[in-house]
């Protein structure tokens, strides 16, 4: 087995209680790198295409990457992945903390779910056992109570991976959280986990990640360290919320559901400024290892509720419940940050619902009666926490909304499928794709046509190949900033595992995960190309004022271009038969691919 793999993988089934360990296929190694590459094929090879998202075939995996608990850099991620109940297709999410490196502390590089237990448990691995224990005390307990319940009871060693009550009554933007705010935040994979009434994982663990050549992997952290400095003293005091003020005005952050202005709807954005983020922070905190420690609790509020340790606000929940409701109060973001994290709610699609929900306000389609007398105006903090509360409780009103906004437009009627800004079904990242980020363009492609729509952090097409190797391999996706992300890539993954490949092979691996995630979809029924997007998305038609004045993106050049460049069919998006076989994805091809009859000549006998 390549070092940087435990070389274990743990079956659950939750209907019989079922545990059972597998060697980790050394080949799925090689070609899949770890992580959401190899939970992709396992998901492909072992679960039948068109399974009930919350039934008991959904199988659930919660996995990570050869880097992952290593001194590569960044090395502290897994993901979680499943068939998602909010898109209906693949679904996926990744997330940082310290879960990720003690589930290989505890003998395991992979987790995978499927059934439904006839009572709340918990899994417990512990130094190489695994065992299902009675959650039934757990059930309906915020995640911070789970987690730190769990964690004294197991000791410094061990760490949780959770669901709150949201995922416990099967939102579908639920998601897994550890860390006190560290979030498997996309695809409604808390709500999966809801389904098969699996509350935590607890993973304990001293046992240590095999790395081929240690005092390499060392020198090389302490490179990327000395190359990244810079980076990381910013990313350390601000984090990822150092710019939702100017992403606010710039046409980064999109605006009233999409549909504002910031400099017209949103005059004064001090209160997103950067310093006021961090103005009630008590101390940093950051992912397993990780040099940057871009995170932070908060003391307790004042002027809101929310207990000490609260999660220091992230960018994209800045967004969401920020410019995307036109609010520039930071302490209710902390807020209603806090009432996603401790119920379990994904804060991207929870905010962009509250947007949601004000737009329909605004136009009168839901009234004061809906809200339970909530004044649902645009940019009132008091009343977006509010409804945020009853969103996380599936309160009223919330209990429409908690299944994001495409299945709450469809309950709710009288035109709100006009204000449902999602592609797929999932609410977007908080990055317009007409705006520039850093000087970079976000792709309207990444939204509409990965394999998981919606999602910010996972591009679309050859450009992302290296992106796809770096999540496989468990590496944090920040960490490309702070130095050259192939170099750091390739020699991380050589001095850990001790495979040394070249750029090419590198690439190839990536194409093969976005090949292996992309045909789960199409098994789904889920052509991307066939996706509504919104007109506020791409611009259609174009803002009339402000810095996306005039820009609209063109979506259907994008999907044009990339799908050329990958060779999938352009109308139907199946990857060609003879890139699959090169890929070695040779079963695929033959399903996407079935050898057809040989038409018969002038009505003859088929030619042999
Ligand atoms: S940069 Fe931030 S999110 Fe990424 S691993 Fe480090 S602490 Fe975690």
């Amino acid at each position: 087995m390549a070092r940087g793999y435990m070389g274990r993988l743990l079956f659950v089934n939750l209907t019989t209680g079922e545990l059972k360990d597998e060697e980790l296929d050394e080949k799925l190694c090689k070609d899949f790198i770890g992580s959401y590459g190899i939970a992709a094929r396992i998901l492909y090879s072992r679960q039948k295409g068109g399974v009930d998202a919350l039934g008991p075939e959904n199988m659930l995996g919660l996995i990570t990457g050869p880097l992952t608990g290593t001194p590569a850099t960044f090395g502290a991620r897994y993901a979680a992945v499943a068939k998602s109940p909010l898109t209906g297709s693949w679904g996926d999410a990744n997330s940082g903390g310290h879960f990720g490196p003690y589930m290989k502390f505890a003998g395991y590089d992979g987790l995978f779910f499927t059934g439904i237990s006839d009572k709340p448990v918990y899994l417990l691995i512990d130094n190489g056992k695994a065992r299902l224990k009675d959650a039934r005390i757990f059930w309906g307990k915020s995640t911070y109570e789970t987690e730190d319940t769990l964690e004294a009871e197991y000791g410094p060693t061990a760490k949780v991976a959770c669901i709150g009550p949201a995922g416990e009554k099967m939102a579908r933007v639920a998601c897994i959280m550890t860390n006190r705010g560290d979030a498997a935040g996309r695809s409604g994979l808390g709500a999966v986990m809801g389904s098969k009434r699996l509350k935590a994982v607890v993973a304990r663990g001293e046992m240590k990640v095999p790395v081929f050549d240690l005092e390499a992997a060392n020198n090389l952290r302490k490179e990327h360290m000395e190359e990244g400095k810079k980076f990381l003293e910013y990313f350390g005091r601000y984090g990822t919320g150092g710019h939702g003020d100017t992403s606010a005005h710039s046409g980064d952050t999109p605006v009233k559901n999409w549909g504002g202005v910031g400099v017209v709807a949103i005059p004064d954005v001090s209160g997103l400024n950067k310093d006021k983020i961090i103005a009630n922070l008590e101390r940093r905190k950051g992912c397993w290892h990780c040099p940057a420690a871009c995170k932070g609790a908060l003391k307790a509020g004042i002027e809101y509720p929310y207990p000490a340790g609260n999660h220091r606000l992230e960018y994209e929940t800045i967004g969401a419940f920020g410019a995307n409701c036109a609010n520039t109060n930071a302490e209710s973001i902390n807020m209603a940050s806090h009432l996603c994290n401790s119920y379990g709610m994904d804060t991207i699609s929870a905010g962009s619902i509250i947007a949601f929900a004000m737009e329909l306000y605004e136009h009168g389609i839901i009234t004061k009666k809906d809200t339970g007398g909530i004044d649902l105006k645009w940019g009132d903090p008091r009343a977006l926490v509010a409804m945020t509360e009853k969103l996380v409780k599936r309160e009223g009103i919330g209990d429409v909304l908690a299944d994001g906004v495409k299945l709450a437009a469809e309950r709710i009627g009288k035109g709100a499928q006009e204000f449902a800004v999602h592609i797929g079904g999932q609410e977007l990242g908080m990055h317009d794709p007409k705006g520039t980020f850093f000087g970079a363009r976000m792709t309207t492609a990444m939204y509409h046509m990965d394999a998981t729509p919606g999602r910010h952090t996972t591009g679309f097409g050859p450009s992302q190949f290296l992106q796809f190797v770096s999540s496989a391999a468990g590496l944090c996706m920040h960490g490309g900033m702070a130095g050259n992300p192939p170099k750091y890539i390739s020699g991380f993954l050589k001095a850990v595992t001790g495979w040394d490949r070249s750029a090419e092979e590198l690439l190839k691996n990536g194409e093969r995960i976005a090949n292996m995630r992309h045909v789960f979809t199409l098994r789904e029924g889920d052509n991307p190309i066939k996706r509504t997007v919104h007109g506020r998305i791409i611009g259609r038609p174009p803002q009339t004022e402000g810095p996306l004045a005039g820009v609209s993106t063109d979506m259907e050049a994008q999907a044009y271009w990339n799908l050329g460049a990958l060779d999938w069919d352009r109308v139907t998006t199946k990857p060609n038969r003879n890139k699959l076989i090169e890929l070695g994805l040779n079963d695929v091809a033959e399903e996407l691919w079935p050898p057809q009859a040989t038409p018969p000549m002038f009505g003859g006998p088929p030619r042999r």
